[in-house]
């Protein structure tokens, strides 16, 4: 039995999917704990790409059971979107299951975020606009409408009454924007529920009575331990917690259950959006990793800003997560370069500093410092073992690990479920 949390370990897009559709083969239960249709996860297989803002990809696997977790935020249309797509596709989506207690986006939560984005001018957080922040916020105000609340179309009105009058106050009065009709609101969430009711259930006891039998499960988590409400960059952060405690919390599952913390980190760094970026790469070679690494936003289609691999942050927020092994992914991307740079520390005002600060302000004034390892200019994509990685390839992957301090036990070669290899790897 394994319970198995895959986490981003940087600022998003470290190509979890890909590693979660890989370890879902054998699982039997994969959970979905936080963040909601903000994330992207693409996913390419020998039926196709796949591109997913909710579902779980381990849903490729029909004799996996998904679980949308308490701790998402579900946009219920686009729930329906991709649960339409793949019903399309031939894919049977029965294994699906959605957290009663997950809260929705609502119509108000995107028109906020978007007024709120305005507002902020200048000191914009870059948002994915989907209403993930707003909706969080209403979750914590105790103002949110969850998903058990629209499988009853009576019960959800007594819920809609009192919060749309307030949205309505803020959407005409602070923002000047039309109001929310409640009943048309109410019909068109009453609809919904209709079309999601055989998917929700309370899925913390479907995992806990997974866990008790012994089942293989794995706990996902969304965006990355960067952006973390609580220790990433704040505010140029995501609402939600997608550390492995967050996602404990997300799933339902105790942390004493899990017995592996598995941090997937790009070989080297992205972020999309705002926020401090100490090895950013305004240059050719940050064009080259985002061209290499296709590097555009799954949910936004926004080109990511690219830099070298941190390792300060990679060692970070392995210890914040209690990270037993290591994804290294795209690592593909670094085969044409000279010379591959990581970052081993950053300096402040002449002094070393090897954690990352809480304020924005001062994050933005550390200036990186670099340990230069030779490149391997060759093409990696169609390896199949570490052991036949070039010898400067395996000393580059050999020193992040002893850099971050965890074993890498996967590395990522391509986009491909197959390029993965999967040995381990201490020179
Ligand atoms: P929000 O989660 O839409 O509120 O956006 C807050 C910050 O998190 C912004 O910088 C977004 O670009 C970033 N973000 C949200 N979801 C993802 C993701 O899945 N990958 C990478 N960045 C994300």
């Amino acid at each position: 039995m394994a319970v198995s949390i895959i986490l981003g370990g940087q600022w998003g897009d470290e190509g979890k999917g890909k590693l979660i559709d890989a370890l879902a083969q054998q699982a039997t239960v994969v959970v979905r704990a936080n963040g909601s249709a903000n994330a992207g996860h693409t996913v390419v297989t020998d039926r196709g790409v796949f591109k997913f803002h909710l579902i779980p990809s381990g849903i490729l696997n029909p004799d996996c059971l998904c679980v949308i977790g308490a701790g998402v935020v579900v946009d219920p249309g686009i729930l329906l979107d991709e649960l339409g797509h793949l019903q399309e596709r031939g894919f049977d989506t029965s294994n699906l299951r959605v957290s009663g207690r997950s809260h929705l986006i609502m119509p108000y939560h995107p028109m906020l975020d978007q007024a709120e984005e305005q507002r902020r001018g200048n000191n914009m957080i870059g948002t994915t606009q989907r209403g993930n922040g707003p909706a969080y916020a209403d979750k914590a105000a105790r103002r949110g409408v969850r998903a058990v609340d629209i499988i009853d179309a009576e019960y959800l009105m007594s819920v809609l009454e009192p919060v749309v009058e307030e949205k309505n106050a803020i959407l005409t009065k602070i923002y000047g924007l039309p109001a929310i009709d409640i009943k048309e609101l109410a019909e068109t969430y009453a609809a919904y529920g209709e079309q999601i009711r055989p998917y929700v259930a309370d899925t913390e006891t479907l995992v806990l009575d997974a866990i008790e039998g012994g089942q293989d499960v794995l706990l996902e988590g969304a965006q990355a331990a960067m952006l973390d409400i609580d220790y990433g960059t704040y505010p140029y952060v995501t609402s939600s917690s997608p550390t492995a405690a967050g996602i404990c919390q997300g799933a339902g599952v105790a942390p004493s259950a899990v017995t592996q913390v598995i941090g997937v980190y790009k070989a080297y760094t992205t972020r999309v959006g705002e926020g401090t970026f100490p090895t950013e790469l305004n240059d050719d070679t940050g064009a080259l990793l985002r061209e290499r690494g296709i590097e555009f936003g799954t949910t936004t289609g926004r080109p990511r800003r690219t830099g070298w691999f941190d390792a300060v942050l990679a060692r970070h927020t392995a210890r914040l997560n209690g990270i037993s092994d290591v994804a290294l992914t795209k690592f593909d991307v670094l085969d044409t370069l000279e010379t591959v740079r990581v970052c081993v520390g950053y300096e402040l005002d002449g002094e070393r500093v090897t954690a990352p600060p809480a304020r924005h302000d001062v994050f933005e004034r550390l200036v990186p410092i670099y340990e230069d390892i030779p490149g391997w200019q060759s093409d990696t994509t169609a390896i199949e073992s570490v052991s036949d990685l070039p010898t400067a390839a395996r000393r580059y992957l050999s020193r992040v690990e002893e850099l971050i301090g965890v074993q890498v036990s996967y590395v990522g070669v391509g986009p491909h479920r197959k390029q993965l290899l999967t040995d381990h790897v201490t020179a």
